[in-house]
């Protein structure tokens, strides 16, 4: 495998080259970088090809970047491969040292990247700030966790028999990351995998590649070798096709949509690759009637608008007894109704764009065969917004099991309530889904409490709040939600290899 020549390369990033630009907007221009990194030098595509990005809440271009495909990324991975036997070498304490230089470094510039974020996303500035804290959180969480990778020592069965068990990195990994979390979704796989001794190709959404590039720049600016993080642009299935094909690429981690992810699966199985899969969602927010009302509002005022509803952990569904119904939908309406919705660089917005029209229209697909089946409406808003970019925040009542909002991922700001009698009907109801990332309830209730949680079939349930995901805690689902956890003391695992070696004591 060799480097190909790529049409532009530098060492340090170039400047962008659009004057009165998203650069212009920065502290640091510097960190609006429009090339793709590999081996430690910024490139564009061996072709020259480039793709656009665009202001979701506009549709104007923001910039480009390089259409990579299979030769760029086979040069990635061969960066990647070069680098290994250097960073794995290193001392732990050098990587976490190095790691904690990176989140420091993203700290200082939380601003730049926040707006970064704003502009590619959607999302509103604040938010976008929340993700940059929530992103370099994992970075400082890892940099701890490589210290503490350890080794087991165990009981032979004979006297002259030793039997030690060592941790190794699993090699260079894949690293395929959704639009909708463009920070926070590469900090918590490429931090695992630097800890552990692994080496990267990242491959960012095409609609996000601006926060990622400069999380990289970030990363090479904090001394982390070259080759050790390399970062391609471009066609996913090309690149995605490189990556799964290749031996060198021992493993996968992949965030993204549950088709995409058994595509990369079926990619992988030739060459065997480790995978992690976090995936899909449909999440259940059951309110019980002995609930405290306030914070089962709070709640699922989080968990549903965050991101405008486009988060894998978003309340899908929201099933109310019938007890507390009425007050519930009284409260969540009015609630919706003072969101305000806009540009996320406006100040006060809550709910910005959604990621492209298409997601508008499918989220207004939702919304009308809801309506066509016999939902009702309760939050009558009339917003002045783009139509083909902006969802009104809705609440629906009356929504049924046969309704789309029911079985799909919304992925928009809407929010479907569900009347239900009795616990065992909510948690069946909540379990009827092909997919297990998050659910949320709300009870008073000790024991209903871990009755109904012991019961509901998914990788994560928030009893009594609407926040399943911080760096301390495993984050994944079971079924077709996918497979493996991130973050938390058991994620530094999915980048570490067990090596038995058995010792015979001759002499
Ligand atoms: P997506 O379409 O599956 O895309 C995810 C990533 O895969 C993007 O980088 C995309 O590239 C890439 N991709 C698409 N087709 C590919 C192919 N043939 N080969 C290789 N890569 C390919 O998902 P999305 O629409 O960006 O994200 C939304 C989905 O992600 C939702 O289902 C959500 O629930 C899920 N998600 C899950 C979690 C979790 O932790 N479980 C977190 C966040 C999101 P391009 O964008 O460049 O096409």
């Amino acid at each position: 495998m060799s480097a190909p020549s790529p049409a532009v390369s530098s060492a340090t990033p170039p400047a962008s080259r659009l004057a009165g630009g998203l650069a212009d907007r920065l502290a640091d221009p510097g960190l609006f970088i429009e090339r793709a990194f590999i081996g430690g030098a910024w490139v564009g595509a061996e072709n020259g090809a480039t793709l656009s990005v665009d202001d979701p809440a506009t549709g104007a271009a923001i910039g480009t970047v390089p259409a990579c495909g299979t030769a760029e990324t086979e040069a990635a991975i061969a960066a990647a491969e070069a680098a290994w036997p250097a960073w794995r070498a290193r001392p732990a304490a050098e990587r976490a040292d190095l790691l904690e230089r990176w989140y420091a470094l993203m700290m200082e510039n939380a601003a730049d990247l926040a707006r970064l974020m704003t502009a590619e996303q959607g999302k509103p500035l604040a938010e976008a700030m929340g993700e940059i804290t929530y992103g370099a959180g994992f970075i400082r969480w890892f940099a701890g966790e490589a210290r503490r990778i350890d080794g087991l020592l165990l009981p032979a069965p004979t006297a002259d028999r030793r039997i030690l068990v060592q941790k190794e990195p699993v090699g260079v990994c894949a690293i395929i990351t959704p639009w909708n979390f463009p920070n926070a979704m590469i900090t918590r796989k490429v931090a695992p995998a630097l800890a552990a001794g692994c080496t990267v190709v990242i491959k960012p959404s095409e609609l996000t590649p601006y926060s990622a590039l400069a999380l990289v720049a970030l990363a090479e600016r904090a001394g982390i070798p070259h080759g050790v993080i390399n970062i391609v642009t471009g066609l996913a299935p090309a690149i995605g096709a490189a990556l799964t094909a290749s031996p060198v690429v021992r493993k996968l981690s992949f965030t993204g949509s549950t088709a995409v992810g058994a595509l990369l699966m079926r990619e992988s199985a030739a060459t065997i690759k480790r995978l992690s899969l976090e995936l899909g969602g449909n999440a259940p927010f059951i309110v019980f009637d002995d609930a405290d009302l306030d914070a089962a509002i709070a709640g699922v005022m989080a968990s549903k608008f965050r991101n405008a509803g486009q988060t894998c952990v978003c309340a899908n569904r929201i099933f109310v007894q019938a007890g507390i119904h009425d007050r519930f939908v009284e409260r969540l309406a009015a609630a919706v109704r003072g969101l305000t919705i806009g540009n996320g660089f406006t100040p006060g917005v809550a709910i910005g764009p959604l990621i492209s029209p298409a997601a508008v229209q499918k989220v207004g697909g939702h919304i009308a065969d809801a309506l066509a089946l016999g939902a009702e409406n309760v939050t009558g808003r009339n917003d002045d917004v783009d139509p083909q970019r902006f969802v009104s925040p809705v609440v629906l009542t009356g929504a049924t099991a046969a309704m789309r909002v029911a079985r799909e991922e919304t992925f928009g700001p809407v929010a479907p309530v569900f009347r239900f009698d009795d616990e065992d009907e909510a948690v069946a109801a909540a379990n009827d889904t092909p997919f297990g990332l998050a659910a949320y309830y709300y009870t008073g209730s000790l024991s209903r409490g871990f009755r109904v949680g012991e019961k509901l079939a998914f990788g994560m349930v928030g009893l009594n709040t609407g926040s399943v995901s911080l760096e301390v805690a495993p984050f994944g689902g079971i079924k077709q939600s996918g497979l493996g956890r991130e973050g938390g003391p058991t994620g530094i695992d999915e980048y570490l290899a067990l090596k038995t070696m058995h010792v015979g004591l001759t002499a």
